[in-house]
């Protein structure tokens, strides 16, 4: 039994730069009657998101997002980035606020920032939170973590019952800590209080904790085929990380919003099957002032880290008003300059990342 509150929701089938292939599927979904799927093929081509139920049921059929060529010449078999939201905290720019998932096998493993907006497009990509294993925070501004607790209060209706860490930045004098924020929203003096029975041991069904990243790097193991990594970032004043997930020995990258000012990001990133890059906005020469170049790339520093760090893919996301204008030159020139493909993010654009290494040079 079809049950949404949602009106609609749209997915692009998008192809890498210098396609002219680029459809907007635009369905309703409470019109539909049952699960609807488009699947990957066994190719580097991204593909539209499915637009699965929101149903009833925690056991709703998932999509095939990706490969599942079982070729012994793949890597990154079963594995894709899904954009959620592409935008950055503009209200008018047509976009959810910044996240992405990755998935493994058909199910959605990490989620990398929860921007504003971004679980209503968990639900329209017919991810379960169920399978959920982790949640990266990029840092706390509202374009990157202002839904965390409407995931909380929405896996109420799932059959989630393992428990769930929230990894994010330290605090200063400007932002909370990860710790603190999770506490603030959820904690038992939380805005959100009537949901702290998530944050303690016992009292539901699952337990949500947060681990504060305070060293400049940090790496951990989540399970057998999952690990994380990051390194401080500068974002202006705010405390920011950049993320680093490695599934089943695919690499994908994630650079939050940052100025790059330490100049790290390349070798943090190289030979990434996918680096997510923000291009919040434009060249100094076209009017980027002080304040927006403190606190983010740009397009002329986003082509040198895609054609250092030779990551597989570059996808262009944080797409704001005044970076938007430039996006094609900007794709334009890291296809020429960079080895990896490179795709302008569209919420809901979901990229296989199996690479055939036969036709590669090593990785
Ligand atoms: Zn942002
Ligand atoms: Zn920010």
């Amino acid at each position: 039994m079809l049950v949404t509150s949602m009106k609609s929701s749209s997915a692009r089938i998008a192809k890498p730069h210098g396609s002219n292939v680029g459809t907007k599927l635009s369905i309703g979904l409470g019109l539909l009657t049952s699960a609807f799927f488009v699947c990957a093929a066994p190719s580097d081509k991204p593909t539209a998101n499915p637009i699965a139920r929101a149903g009833d049921s925690a056991q709703h059929s998932l999509p095939q997002h990706a490969s599942t060529d079982k070729s012994a010449t793949t890597v990154c078999r079963g594995v894709s980035l899904q954009v959620l939201g592409s935008g950055g905290p503009e209200l008018d720019d047509g976009r959810a606020s910044a996240s992405y998932l990755l998935w493994k096998d058909e199910k959605a493993k990490v989620l990398v920032d929860a921007g504003s907006g971004s679980s209503v497009q968990f639900g329209a990509s017919g991810a379960d939170f169920t399978d959920v294993d982790i949640i990266l925070l990029s840092h706390l501004h509202t374009d990157h973590a202002a839904d965390l607790p409407s995931f909380i209060k929405g896996s109420y209706f799932t059959r989630r019952d393992t428990d769930l860490t929230v990894y994010g930045p330290a605090g200063n004098d400007l932002m909370p800590s990860t710790q603190a924020y999770l506490d603030a929203l959820i904690g038992k003096e939380g805005a959100f209080k009537y949901l702290s029975s998530y944050t303690q041991e016992g009292e539901d069904d699952y337990k949500v904790s947060a681990h504060t990243v305070a060293d400049t790097t940090f790496s951990t193991s989540i399970s057998d085929d999952i690990s994380i990594e990051a390194i401080s970032v500068h974002h202006g004043p705010i405390p920011a990380l950049a993320w680093k997930v490695t599934i089943d020995k695919c690499v994908a990258v994630f650079s939050g919003d940052t100025n790059n000012a330490d100049g790290t990001l390349a070798n943090f990133a190289k030979h990434a099957d996918v680096l997510v890059l923000h291009n919040a906005i434009e060249d100094i020469e076209k009017g980027a002032g002080s304040a927006a170049t403190n606190l983010h790339m740009t397009p002329e520093q986003i082509i040198e880290i895609a054609k250092e760090s030779k990551a597989k893919r570059i996808v262009l996301s944080h797409i704001m008003k005044r970076s938007e204008a430039g996006l094609d030159g900007l794709t334009e020139a890291i296809a020429v300059i960079a080895p990896g493909r490179v795709f302008a993010a569209q919420d809901l654009m979901n990229i296989p990342l199996v690479s055939d290494l036969t036709r590669e040079e090593g990785r």
